[in-house]
């Protein structure tokens, strides 16, 4: 069925997050997921994959020229990773301030990075960094019937209305 709780502008934005192949390796998942679910956005999608290098190079197109390229996608396809859509109020950006800083030397404590990571080249979550690259993420790793429209019962505890 199609979600009637959609009140408030902005509450049905939505990001790709997904947990990288250090992050699944190191048994995570479940601890990332759970920091987003916690928060109180709504999982709308979730799946395991080996990443298709075509998809990463769609996915990273904008760093292709950059000198970590090769070994970014090397690290991507060296396991499974498991991406995943949250959806709520202001995802995008909070999301990001989650998810702490690329360079893990720089991530808070309290982010998943600034918690679970060291070095800049395995830092074990990926989160959309606008909403224009949100929905031209979920896009490329998300068939629209994998996306769930459901109702939180706790909606109205999260947001006024
Ligand atoms: N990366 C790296 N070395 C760098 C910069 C980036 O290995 O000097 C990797 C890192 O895994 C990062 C990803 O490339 O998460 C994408 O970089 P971006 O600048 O888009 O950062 P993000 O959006 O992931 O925070």
């Amino acid at each position: 069925g199609y979600s009637t709780t959609s009140g408030i502008p902005g509450v049905r934005e939505r990001t790709l997050v997904a947990v990288k192949p250090d992050g699944v390796q190191r048994r995570l998942v479940g601890q990332i997921t759970q920091r987003f679910e916690q928060k109180g956005f709504k999982l709308v999608g979730l799946k395991m994959l080996q990443a298709p290098e075509e998809q990463l190079s769609q996915h990273y197109h904008e760093l292709r020229r950059k000198p970590f390229y090769p070994s970014l996608l090397h690290y991507m396809t060296s396991g499974p990773i498991v991406v995943m859509v949250w959806e709520g109020y202001n995802v995008v950006r909070t999301s990001r301030i989650m998810i702490g800083d690329t360079n893990p030397v720089e991530a808070q404590a309290g982010t998943v990075r600034g918690d679970f990571s060291i070095h800049i080249s395995r830092n074990v979550v990926h989160a959309s960094d606008s909403v224009e690259g949100a929905q031209r993420e979920i896009q490329l790793w998300f068939h629209r019937k994998e996306l769930m429209d459901w109702d939180c019962c706790d909606h109205s505890s999260t947001y006024q209305i």
